[in-house]
This record gives structure tokens, C-alpha cells and sequence, in this order.
């Protein structure tokens, strides 16, 4: 109800909310004091959360940020949904995000943009910005968000949240809606690395439903929360420190670094020569994927119809015209031409090169170091409507995301304090399946 009441009252300054489903909320919360108080409640029964409006959920609108499925009441509830419904979680509704999470402001939202909470009039980034702004206004104490390019991480940052997005295979994609699917990952929320580390024992483990969902044991994240850093390697990507990246960024992500060094790890500055090569192999590859995932938004089956269709071409072409925003459009239309006959080769297969060299970076990086550390985005939050006619400008925010989701591995970012006044965020990237080690750095840093 405390929370309920919260966004009832704050919501319509941040605009971090689709949906929220009071009803099912309380009918949820009555069970989860009949699991208490029968001695059945898991570590996180009660506790309410958000969920990104990306996840099907079951007789609720999931609408994915688009006009396309406006309309659109899940009929089935995804794995990571169910898996918190089971262990007792507390619904309290959908959060705003960019149209098919194909953006970095959050500012693609059919349901308009969603607000910085730390200043209404700037973005908080993006595209799981709906879920980043809720927990950072206390509108949730959790939420869910995903991560295709580093739509955790640099909402995250940007809001003064913890943000994990796991190893590719770690947390199953079965009923969250596509954009990218080699490059798809669910994760946690939250306003520390330990409660990130308990929603993520929820959301991790194998599911028969996503063949790309890895049989590997999941432990107890919150298990070696409190090691010790002392002897930890900490590789420092010269190319991450360099031009581009905001002074007071810089001076900021610095400046948490050497805390961790304080607490006994050791710093080595190291080079990822393919740093600057992930722009635009993530800007071909992702929406090659996306314009095969979205083929199926044809106004037959789902989602909006256009009116009064002459034919069934008018019938495709007006739906999709209609249903689909500008950026969609744009991904579509990029991704089509970089699949198409004579053009494959030189683009989405080349892309897919440059892929395996960014991923062999990191394993040698790895041979080096334990963990590599780094700014996420190279700016705080911008004012609302800056970069809304300049794509390739937004394209450059996730110089120091991509990479990662390119190359499978597991990263979080952890708030680092303020640079010129707003929120910036230590990214700490780990080999895979090593999130534990990430949140345990995490957990110490805070
Ligand atoms: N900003 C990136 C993009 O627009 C990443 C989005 C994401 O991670 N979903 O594609």
C-alpha cells in the first residue's frame, strides 16, 4: 500500500509507470502474509517490485513501450515474471521504456518520456529508464529491466541504482519480448548490489523454454557479499579513459576506483584495441535482429490493425507504418538492408567478425585481470529532447556498454557518486558467470 500510494501520488512527475495492477498487487500481498505467517516465505516473499513492461505478464497489458501492442494482454507469463510470482514478489505494475527497448533516453515511449527523478527535466536514460527512475524514487524498492546494449547499466548510472546485466544464458528470455536475441538479457534492479544479488538468485537458472538458457548451477549471490577485495586484479581499458568521456565522469569513476584500490585490490591499466569497434558492429548486428524479431508485428495476429485495410499488402504496410515509432523504423529498415543479398557479407557478416574480436579482447584481458573497471556511459543525464533528432550522437552513449552484451559477459554498475550534480555509475565488467565476484566488489564499494 506504501508503495502503491507513492506512485499514485509522485507517478505523474516521472512517468515511470505503464501499467501498475493495484488489485493484483494486494490480492498478491494477502498471500504473501499467509506464506509468512505459515513459515513458507522465501527471502524476497512480500517484497513488492516492477517489472518492465518488455516481460509478458499474464491477463496484464505488456505493451513493450509501442502503440504496436497497445492493445496487447499477455496471454502466457514470462520465466523471469513467473519465477518472481512464485517466490512470493508483489507486482505493483509495468514500467515505461523506449519502443521495443531500441533506445538510450527512454524518450521512444509510445507512453511519452519518462523523468530523471534527480532532475525532472532530464532523461533517465535508457531503455529500461521506467524501471531505473521507479526504484530510484522509491516508487519500487526492485525492478526488473533488460539489457541488449546497456539498457541496465546506463539507466542505472544515470539514476543512482545498482544495475546487473548477467552472463547471456544466465536469466531465461522465454516471454520477454525480442529485440536482439544473441544479445537479450534480463537483470536485476536495485538500490544496492545486495538486494541486487537476492533478486538475481530469484531470476537466474536454466529454463527447457529458452534453448540459449545455460545449464550451469546458480548459486547464492548474496553468499560472498562480504569477502574481501585484498590481491583483486582490477584491469583499467586504457581506450575507457580516454576522449569522449565527460571530465566529471572521469574524475568521478577515478575517484571510485580508488576506493576499491583502498580496500586492497590492485589496479592495471590494460588495453582493449577493439574498444572503439563496437558501435558499429552492435549498430549492424542488433537491428539485423530486430528487423527479423519484428517481422512478426503484422497487424494479423497481435497488436494493432490499422483501419479499414484495402488489401492484405495495404493492411501490412499501414499497420506497421502506423504501429511502429520513428527508431523502430529506423532499426528495421538499417537491418533489413544490412541482410539483404550483396550487402550480408560486407555488413552483418563482417559485423559478426568484429564480434569474435571484441569477445577474444576480454579473454585476453582476463588472462591479466580478475575484473576490468570503467565509467558506463560517458555523460551524466541530459536535458529532455537534446538528442531526439541526433541518433548517431545517442548511438555514441553506449560506447562502454555495447561490448559487453557483444561478447556475452556479465557487468554491473554500481552508483558512484556525482559529477556537475547528477548520478554517474561505476561499470565493473567480469568473466563469465562470474557475477558474484561483481556484486561482492559491488557490496564492498557501497
Ligand atoms: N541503447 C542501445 C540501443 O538503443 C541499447 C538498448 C538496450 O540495451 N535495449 O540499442
Amino acid at each position: 500500500t506504501h508503495y502503491l500510494n507513492r506512485i499514485k501520488s509522485l507517478d505523474d512527475k516521472t512517468n515511470a509507470f505503464i501499467t501498475t495492477t493495484e488489485e493484483q498487487a494486494l490480492a498478491q500481498a494477502k498471500q504473501a502474509d499467509q506464506l509468512r505467517s505459515a513459515g513458507n516465505a522465501s527471502q524476497l516473499t512480500g517484497i513488492p517490485i516492477a517489472h518492465k513492461d518488455i516481460f509478458c505478464t499474464e491477463g496484464v497489458k505488456t505493451s513493450c513501450g509501442s502503440k504496436m501492442l497497445d492493445n496487447f494482454i499477455a496471454p502466457y507469463e514470462s520465466t523471469v515474471t513467473q519465477k518472481c510470482n512464485d517466490a512470493g514478489l508483489v507486482m505493483l505494475g509495468k514500467t515505461n521504456m523506449d519502443e521495443f527497448a531500441m533506445g538510450s533516453t527512454n524518450e521512444s515511449s509510445f507512453y511519452g518520456a519518462c523523468h530523471n527523478p534527480w532532475d525532472l527535466e532530464k532523461i533517465p536514460g535508457g531503455s529500461s529508464g521506467g524501471s531505473a527512475a521507479a526504484v530510484a524514487a522509491r516508487l519500487a524498492p526492485i525492478a526488473t529491466g533488460t539489457d541488449t546494449g546497456g539498457s541496465i547499466r546506463q539507466p542505472a548510472s544515470m539514476c543512482n541504482i545498482t544495475g546487473l546485466k548477467p552472463t547471456y544464458g544466465r536469466v531465461s528470455r522465454w516471454g520477454m519480448i525480442a529485440f536482439a536475441s544473441s544479445l537479450d538479457q534480463a537483470g536485476p534492479m536495485a538500490q544496492t548490489a545486495e538486494d541486487a544479488a537476492m533478486l538475481l538468485n530469484t531470476m537466474a537458472g536454466l529454463d527447457l523454454k529458452d534453448s540459449t538458457s545455460m545449464d550451469q548451477p546458480v548459486e547464492d549471490y548474496t553468499a560472498g557479499l562480504n569477502n574481501g577485495l585484498e590481491g583483486l586484479k582490477i584491469g583499467l581499458p586504457k581506450e575507457y579513459f580516454a576522449e569522449g568521456l565527460n571530465d566529471s565522469v572521469k574524475a568521478a569513476i577515478e575517484a571510485s576506483i580508488k576506493e576499491l584500490e583502498k580496500q586492497g585490490a590492485i589496479l592495471k591499466e590494460i588495453s582493449l584495441s577493439t574498444a572503439n569497434l563496437s558501435v558499429p558492429a552492435y549498430y549492424v548486428i542488433a537491428p539485423a535482429e530486430a528487423s527479423a524479431n519484428l517481422s512478426r508485428f503484422d497487424g494479423v495476429r497481435y497488436g494493432y490493425r490499422c483501419e479499414d485495410p484495402e488489401n492484405l499488402e495495404d493492411l501490412y504496410k499501414r499497420s506497421r507504418g502506423e504501429g511502429f515509432g520513428d527508431e523502430v523504423k529506423r532499426r528495421i529498415m538499417i537491418g533489413a538492408y544490412a541482410l539483404s543479398a550483396g550487402y550480408y557479407d560486407a555488413y552483418y557478416k563482417k559485423a559478426q567478425q568484429v564480434r569474435r574480436l571484441i569477445k577474444n579482447d576480454f579473454a585476453n584481458a582476463f588472462n591479466e585481470v580478475d575484473v576490468i573497471a570503467g565509467p558506463t556511459a560517458p555523460t551524466t543525464a541530459f536535458k529532455l529532447g537534446e538528442m531526439t533528432n541526433d541518433p548517431v550522437t545517442m548511438y555514441l552513449e553506449d560506447i562502454f556498454t555495447l561490448s559487453v552484451n557483444l561478447a556475452g559477459l556479465p557487468a554491473l554498475t554500481v552508483p558512484a557518486g556525482f559529477a556537475d550534480g547528477m548520478p554517474t555509475g561505476l561499470q565493473l565488467i567480469g568473466n563469465y558467470f562470474q557475477e558474484a565476484k561483481l556484486l561482492n566488489i559491488g557490496h564492498k564499494y557501497q
